[in-house]
């Protein structure tokens, strides 16, 4: 009965079916382990706003186990390779984790069970419905968005998150070590602070201090956050919040205060996140593929150069740059200027979306397998959207949604324009020792 929680995206102790489960286990080792970048593609780690906002998360995790005499070890490494010798190094007896969907994770989880000869315990993750409460079984979950909502949304309530765990057992080991601090600090122009505590004041915040909530239809478009939408997406990554408890806050609000088509509105956001993370755990690997789950076969005539200006926010698109600059200056971006910045890589500048994806992924400190990759799909028309993919005039998306330019004077989007194309002896494969 010696058992491990492996924490993914699940960085909270209130509603964590998977760390309430080892009640009657002797001891409990919680473990985190960093993350690593996609395989396929080597963009080097993840953004240092991005590792930021997770330290600053397992800090405080790693603080709220020790007032439960627990502790959190964190370690850097693949989980095929550290997990089966922490297991034999504590003689594990049982792993838990909570769901998550991701081709690569579930083979992760798939690799462990064989490999290990210990049960590997899957528990519901961070959505909304568990699995066994969809109103379809996963192989009917619907392509498309709007039949998905109407049947959730007609058949299903969210049940209440589950309380926070008081007592654990203990650790197998005496204390681990302090989980070493960033170097970055929060962004003056945008803090978004890592860990539970941050997440519940925004959430408080935006639905009942200042009641943004009454208002977010008209203002979810507004490309900086904190005076647009509710910024909950990196608590809600990284589990600090659980979603049902935001859920579930939106509903109480209603009955307390007001119930309009904004506060509606917040919740039919988080069904797009429940769509996708459900799509997620059906579309497998097609997630990572060009054509996505339509088999339909996609040109892309993918440009290094123009891949590494759209990456800079140095392409001839003013609000692009300012967007990709926002992005790794902060860690995040608005639905809207993903929506840009994501149909100028894939319309104007031809590129292939998986790289958007991927250098999205290393960046966001609300990066999510099932909304990123299932959001880029949409608009290269390889995934959910019936209209198959989106083509944003940038043009008018300027006018609409910074029309005095105040958004790209802020980022610094205005660039020296360049030539599309560069022709230059070093792109010439020709090896000058021997000329
Ligand atoms: C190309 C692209 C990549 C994206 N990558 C991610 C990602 O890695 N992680 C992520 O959480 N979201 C992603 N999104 C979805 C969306 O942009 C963010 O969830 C949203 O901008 C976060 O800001 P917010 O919390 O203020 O959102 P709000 O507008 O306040 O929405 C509330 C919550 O609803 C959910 N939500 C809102 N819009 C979407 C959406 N389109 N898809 C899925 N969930 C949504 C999020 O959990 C969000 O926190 C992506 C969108 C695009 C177009």
């Amino acid at each position: 009965m010696r058992h491990l929680h492996w924490f993914r995206n699940d960085l909270r102790l209130n509603d964590n079916p998977a760390l309430a489960s080892h009640a009657a286990a002797e001891s409990l080792l919680c473990l985190y382990l960093m993350p690593n970048p996609r395989p396929w593609c080597n963009l080097n780690g993840i953004g240092k706003q991005r590792d930021r906002f997770l330290r600053e998360s397992l800090i405080e995790l790693k603080a709220a186990l020790n007032k439960r005499g627990q502790d959190l070890l964190v370690l850097e490494g693949s989980p095929e390779l550290v997990i089966p010798h922490i297991v034999e190094r504590f003689a594990i007896t049982e792993i838990s984790v909570s769901r998550e969907p991701g081709f690569y994770e579930s083979q992760t989880i798939e690799f462990l069970e064989e490999r290990l000869s210990i049960p590997v315990v899957t528990h519901r993750g961070n959505s909304l419905f568990a699995e066994d409460e969809l109103p379809m079984p996963l192989e009917d979950l619907p392509g498309v968005f709007s039949p998905f909502r109407r049947k959730v949304e007609k058949k299903l309530f969210v049940r209440k998150p589950i309380d926070e765990v008081e007592r654990l057992p203990p650790t197998p080991a005496a204390q681990f070590d302090a989980i070493p601090k960033a170097t970055e600090k929060p962004p003056m122009a945008l803090p978004l602070p890592g860990g539970r505590q941050a997440g519940l004041r925004r959430l408080k915040q935006f639905v009942y201090d200042e009641e943004r909530i009454t208002e977010y239809k008209l203002t979810r478009n507004c490309l900086d956050g904190l005076d647009g939408s509710s910024t909950l997406s990196p608590w809600l990554a990284n589990g600090n919040l659980s979603v049902r408890e935001v859920a579930h806050t939106i509903f109480d609000f209603e009955q307390q205060r007001v119930a309009n088509e904004s506060t509606y509105w917040l919740f039919f956001e988080l069904l797009w996140r429940e769509f996708f993370h459900w799509r997620a755990h059906v579309d497998g690997q097609s997630m990572f593929q060009l054509s996505g789950a339509t088999g339909k076969p996609r040109r892309s005539s993918f440009e290094p150069r123009a891949f590494a200006r759209w990456c800079a926010g140095d392409t001839n698109y003013p609000i692009v740059n300012a967007l990709m600059r926002q992005l790794v200056a902060t860690g995040w971006m608005s639905n809207r200027g993903r929506q840009i910045a994501a149909s100028c890589l894939i319309n104007e500048l031809d590129g292939d979306w998986r790289f958007g994806a991927a250098f999205f992924e290393k960046h966001l400190i609300d990066y999510d397998v099932g909304s990123n990759y299932g959001n880029w799909q949409y608009i290269a028309g390889v995934g959910s959207d019936p209209r198959g993919g989106r083509h944003f005039n940038l043009e008018k998306q300027t006018a609409d949604h910074d029309p005095e330019g105040l958004f790209i004077e802020k980022w610094g989007g205005n660039r020296p324009a360049q030539p599309d194309y560069i022709t230059d002896a070093a792109d010439w494969p020709i090896d000058n020792e021997k000329v």
